[in-house]
This record gives structure tokens, C-alpha cells and sequence, in this order.
């Protein structure tokens, strides 16, 4: 059956990038550079505005068993660092975080240290779906910001202008109905224009609540999926499966 929704919304994680490209590259990335990011940038006013957060986020944390303070005078720098990898430890998803973390990552993209991986079947797909008339998003939990830098230096160089737009957790919680029915509401559609992509079935399962037709991608690396539970979705391997008609 040829596509019926004319809007595309993709997750990243394990959907079109691979999972060990976040877990295994981006994330051990900012550990790596965080302590020549911090000297080098220390006294620049985006990273002053970082520290900020940090800080304020820092004061809500305190309670957390395994806290790690950010002080002032001769230990602050050092004790930024370890608030920071301490956060990435508990694998904590605050503003403050991963705005520093995004920071991070756009100088690794700059510099060509790091580029963004696609699966192989994404771009030809993507094109072809554009070709279409299909409108592509995306809707994950790393920031706006740190899935353009991905899409601008991917892999097969900048891909950004694929993509209508970005949606990130401002929207809600992925297992949440309520945040695709804010997406819709966004772009002007109705959720049964829709189709929505993702690896993980509690958020496909919250899609399809919301009215939109969602599809399970199964990459090399992914979680099993539970096989009972995922039947009543499409399982794909690669995105090709969308255009076999
Ligand atoms: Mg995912």
C-alpha cells in the first residue's frame, strides 16, 4: 500500500542512527574532552551561562546520594568537571547537561573529530520520500540543537535541509500521548497524518494513541523487542520497507 501520511517523524537513537554511535562515540566524546573544554573556554560568556545552569541545577541536586558539589575558589574548575562526569555517570537528561554537552559536541562536529552516523538506507529513503511530497521530522530526546549538528556534519556531510524541523522533549516524554498531539498541533496536521518511526514500543504504543500510525525499526545493536507485544506494529529492518508497495 502505497504511504498514506504525509508527514515522516523519525526518532534518531537506533531509528536511523546507530545506538552505539551515541553510547559509544558522542557520549564518551564530552568525558574525553571536557577538561581542555573547560580550560579553554572557561572565561567565555557561553560558557559562563553553562556554569549557571550548572549551578542552579547543582542547588536542586544536593539531595542526590553521590552528589558531587560545585565549589567556588581554587577547587571550582575541578569540581565543575566532576559535577559534570558524575552527572553523565547517573546518565541524568537535565538542561543544564546537555546544553553543555551539546556545546561539546558542536566544537568535536567543527573540528571533524566527530561525524554524525547514518544507517546507509536513511538518505536514498529520505530522498525518495521528499520526492514524494513527504515532509521529514524528528523527534528525539537529544536537544534541537545536538540533532542539527548531527544531520549538518553527518556522515555523508551536511543533510540538514532533509528536515522540515526538530522536536526534542520540550514537546513531553516520548511514552507520552499528549507530546504527538503537540507535535501535530505544531505543524498543523492531524496525528492520523502521521507516521511515526522509532526502536522502542512504548513509544510507538503512545503514538498510536495519540491517532498516529507508528512502525518498529529493528537495528543491529537495538534492544530485543518483545515479540508479543510488538506484533501489532510493523517490524522494519531498514527504512526501504516504506517504499515496497
Ligand atoms: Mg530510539
Amino acid at each position: 500500500m502505497p504511504l498514506r501520511e504525509t508527514v515522516i517523524l523519525l526518532d534518531i537513537e537506533g531509528t536511523i542512527t546507530s545506538i552505539s554511535f551515541v553510547k559509544d562515540t558522542l557520549f564518551p566524546y564530552v568525558a574525553a574532552a571536557l577538561k581542555n573544554y573547560v580550560d579553554k573556554y572557561w572565561n567565555d560568556e557561553t560558557f559562563q551561562q553553562d556554569l549557571e545552569l550548572l549551578r542552579a541545577q547543582a542547588a536542586l541536586d544536593s539531595n542526590i546520594e553521590g552528589f558531587v558539589p560545585i565549589c567556588t575558589g581554587n577547587n571550582e574548575k575541578e569540581s565543575v568537571i566532576n559535577n559534570v562526569l558524575w552527572q553523565m555517570s547517573k546518565d541524568r537528561k537535565n538542561t543544564a547537561l546537555k546544553q553543555l554537552q551539546g556545546h561539546i559536541w558542536r566544537e568535536g562536529y567543527e573540528s571533524g573529530l566527530l561525524k554524525g552516523h547514518l544507517y546507509e538506507d536513511v538518505l536514498p529513503v529520505l530522498t525518495k520520500l521528499i520526492s514524494m511530497g513527504k515532509q521529514i521530522y524528528t523527534y528525539s530526546s537529544g536537544s534541537t540543537t545536538a540533532q542539527e549538528y548531527l544531520f549538518q556534519y553527518s556522515m555523508y556531510g551536511d543533510v540538514s535541509h532533509m528536515f522540515v524541523n526538530y522536536f526534542d522533549t520540550k514537546m513531553g516524554p516520548k511514552s507520552s500521548e499528549t507530546s504527538y498531539k503537540n507535535i501535530a498541533n505544531r505543524i498543523f496536521v492531524n496525528c492520523h497524518d502521521i507516521l511515526f518511526l522509532t526502536d522502542v514500543l512504548a513509544e510507538a504504543e503512545a503514538a498510536k494513541r495519540a491517532g498516529c500510525s507508528s512502525a518498529l525499526l529493528v537495528r543491529p545493536g537495538n534492544a530485543p523487542l518483545d515479540p508479543k507485544q510488538s506484533s501489532k506494529f510493523k517490524i522494519m529492518k531498514t527504512l526501504d520497507e516504506l517504499l515496497e508497495v
